[in-house]
C-alpha cells in the first residue's frame, strides 16, 4: 500500500465516486499520542468497571439511533451491499458491547481461589490489572467490529487505547472515532491515528504496552519481530483457507445455500470464508450442478436487492486474478463466472462469483488466501482422506463439516486442526461472543472474544495474604533438623492414602524447631 500523502481523498471503490477528503495523523504526532494515553490511563484505570460500563451503554444505544448511517458509510467505503454491513460489521460489534455490559464486572472482579493445605491459614486471590495503553491495528474487510471489539475489550478491562484503522477504508475509521467522541468516553481513553501502513509501524515502535493485531500474515509477523524485541504482548488474528467437508449425507441444498454465502458473502473478503469445497463423491456432480445453478441466480450490484457488492481494496483484485489465471492454466475448469480478462477495468472493482472444478494441491487457489468470491471444488472418497487434504494448509482458522449424522460430524470436527469448526452451518462462531476467536498454525497466535477478550488485556496478577499473626513459617530458617520431617510430610501427604495423624505431627514439629531459639 502506497504510504498516504497530504492530500487525502477516499473513493467508492464499487462506483469510483468520490466519497471523502481526509487529514493524515503525522507520524510527528505519536509520541504526543502516547504520553496522552499514558495520562489519561491513570484516572480511566481508577474507574470501577460499572463506572466504565456506563460509557459503554451510551455507545451502544448511540449506535442503535445511528445504525442505517452506519451502514452507509460502511458499504460506500467498502463496497459491499449495505445489507452485509449491518448483519456481518454493525450487529456483532453491538452484541460485543452488550455482551461486555454483561460479564465485564464478573470477568474482571477480583476472584478468590484455593489455597493448598500445605500453604494452611492463607488466601489467595487473581487480580485483573490493566495493562497500558493498548494499541489496536486493524484491517478493511470488517473495518468497523475488527477495530471496534478489541478496543472495546481493550478499554473494558481499564486500558487506554490507540487504534490504526485500515488506511484502505478511512470513513469508517472517522465514523467509529466520531462514536466514541459522541458517546461521552472521557477525553483520550481512545484515540485515532488515521494513514497507512508506515503509521502502523512507526506506532509499533513506541512500546505500546499490547498489540493486539488484524490483518495479513505478512504484516503480522513484521508486528511480531518488532514486538518480540521490546517482549511487547500481542494478539495477532490473520488469514486463514478455510475447507468446507460435505458428506454424502448431507442435505445438499442447505449445503449448496451454506457454501454459496460462505464463500461469497463480502465478495469472499473474509478470513472465514469457505475458500475450498470438499465433496463426497456420490454427491459430487449433483453438488456442482445445483451449486452452479444458484450462483448464477445471484445478483450483484449497489442495491438492497443485490447480494453481492464489489471488492474492497484495487489491490485484492489483481491477487484473486492471479490465483484464477495459475488455476486455469494448470487445467482447471471454469464452471461459473469470468475469466479475469473480461472482469473490466476502470475505477469499480466488481469480480462476478467464480466456481471452479477440476482443481488439485498443486494450484495457488487450493493453498494461498484468495480473499475473492472464487470456490473450487474437489471431490474425494474417504473421511481419512478429506480430514488429511482439510488440513494440508499452512492456514488454520476455520472449518466446517457438513452431514445429518452428528457423531461422525463432531468425530471429524475434533481431527481438524483449526482454531473453530462448524457443523452444517459457516462463519457462525464468530457471531458468539461466549466462543473463543483465533487461529492455529499461520492463522495466527491467541483468541479473544468472551471473558478470554477482555482477560488478554490484563495482567493477571497472583496475591497471596498472609494475616502476619506468626512470626515465622516452617519452610523459612533454620533448617537445621527439618530435611527429615518434612520429607515424611511429603511422602505422607502425596501418597494415596494419607495418614492425617501422622501429617499432623510432622507439620507440629517443623512449627516447633521453626519457633525454637538457636543454642550455638
Ligand atoms: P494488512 O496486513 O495489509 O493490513 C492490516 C493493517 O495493518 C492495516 O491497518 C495496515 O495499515 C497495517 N499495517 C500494514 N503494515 C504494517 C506494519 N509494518 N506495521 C504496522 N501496521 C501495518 O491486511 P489487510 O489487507 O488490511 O487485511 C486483509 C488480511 O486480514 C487478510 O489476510 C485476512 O485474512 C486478514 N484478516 C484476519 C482476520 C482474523 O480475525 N483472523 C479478520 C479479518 C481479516
Amino acid at each position: 500500500m502506497e504510504e498516504i500523502q497530504e492530500k487525502w481523498e477516499a473513493f467508492s471503490p464499487a462506483t469510483g465516486e468520490k466519497i471523502g477528503d481526509l487529514e493524515p495523523t503525522p507520524l510527528s504526532s505519536i509520541p504526543h499520542l502516547y504520553t496522552k494515553s499514558r495520562q489519561s490511563f491513570q484516572s480511566w484505570s481508577k474507574l470501577s468497571i460499572s463506572e466504565r460500563l456506563y460509557h459503554f451503554r451510551q455507545l451502544r444505544l448511540l449506535m442503535v439511533k445511528r445504525m442505517d448511517e452506519i451502514a452507509e458509510v460502511i458499504s460506500k467505503d467498502t463496497g459491499k451491499v449495505k445489507i452485509e454491513a449491518l448483519v456481518a460489521d454493525i450487529m456483532p460489534t453491538i452484541d460485543a458491547i452488550k455482551h461486555i455490559e454483561k460479564h465485564a464486572n464478573k470477568a474482571l472482579s477480583t476472584k478468590k481461589v484455593g489455597t493448598p493445605l500445605l500453604l494452611i491459614g492463607k488466601k489467595s486471590f487473581i487480580e485483573f490489572m490493566p495493562r497500558g495503553t493498548v494499541l489496536v491495528i486493524s484491517p478493511w474487510n470488517y473495518p468497523l467490529q475488527l477495530a471496534m471489539v478489541p478496543i472495546l475489550n481493550a478499554l473494558a478491562a481499564g486500558n487506554t487505547v490507540i487504534a490504526k484503522p485500515s488506511e484502505v477504508t478511512p470513513l469508517v475509521g472517522v465514523c467509529i472515532e466520531n462514536l466514541f467522541v459522541e458517546a461521552g468516553f472521557p477525553k483520550d481513553t481512545i484515540q485515532f491515528a488515521h494513514g497507512g501502513k508506515e503509521l502502523g509501524a512507526a506506532l509499533t515502535e513506541q512500546k505500546p504496552d499490547y498489540i493486539f493485531f488484524t490483518g495479513s500474515v505478512r504484516t503480522g509477523k513484521m508486528i511480531g519481530e518488532v514486538a518480540a524485541k521490546q517482549l511487547i504482548p500481542t494478539t495477532l488474528e490473520l488469514g486463514g483457507k478455510d475447507p468446507m467437508i460435505v458428506l454424502r449425507d448431507a442435505n445438499l441444498e442447505r449445503a449448496v445455500n451454506g457454501a454459496l454465502w460462505g464463500a461469497f458473502t463480502n465478495s469472499g473478503q473474509v478470513c472465514m470464508s469457505v475458500e475450498r469445497v470438499y465433496v463426497e463423491r456420490p454427491v459430487y456432480q449433483e453438488f456442482l450442478a445445483l451449486l452452479k445453478e444458484k450462483t448464477r441466480s445471484m445478483r450483484q450490484g449497489t442495491e438492497l436487492k443485490d447480494d453481492i457488492g464489489s471488492m474492497t481494496f484495487p489491490a485484492q483484485v489483481d491477487i484473486v486474478a492471479g490465483h484464477l489465471e495459475d488455476a486455469l492454466n494448470k487445467g482447471a475448469i471454469l464452471e461459473s463466472g469470468k475469466e479475469p480478462k473480461e472482469w473490466g477495468t476502470g475505477e469499480t472493482h466488481f469480480i462476478p462469483p467464480i466456481i471452479l472444478s477440476n482443481v488439485d494441491h498443486s494450484m495457488r487457489i487450493m493453498n494461498e488466501e484468495t480473499f475473492g468470491p472464487v470456490l473450487p471444488v474437489v471431490p474425494f472418497d474417504s473421511e481419512e482422506e478429506v480430514v488429511a487434504l482439510a488440513n494440508g494448509s499452512e492456514y488454520g482458522l476455520n472449518s466446517s463439516v457438513w452431514t445429518i449424522d452428528k457423531e461422525k460430524a463432531r468425530r471429524i470436527a475434533s481431527q481438524l486442526v483449526t482454531g473453530a469448526v462448524t457443523i452444517n452451518d459457516v462463519l457462525v462462531t464468530v457471531a458468539n461472543h461466549h466462543l473463543p476467536f483465533g487461529g492455529t498454525k499461520q492463522s495466527g497466535i491467541g483468541r479473544y472474544h468472551g471473558e478470554q477478550g477482555m482477560k488478554i488485556f490484563c495482567h493477571e496478577k497472583a496475591i497471596m495474604e498472609d494475616s502476619g499473626r506468626k512470626n515465622t513459617e516452617i519452610q523459612w530458617y533454620p533448617y537445621e533438623g527439618k530435611y527429615t520431617s518434612f520429607l515424611s510430610l511429603f511422602q505422607n501427604y502425596f501418597s494415596s492414602k494419607p495418614n492425617w495423624f501422622e501429617f499432623g505431627k510432622d507439620y507440629l514439629k517443623l512449627i516447633k524447631i521453626s519457633k525454637a531459639k538457636r543454642k550455638d
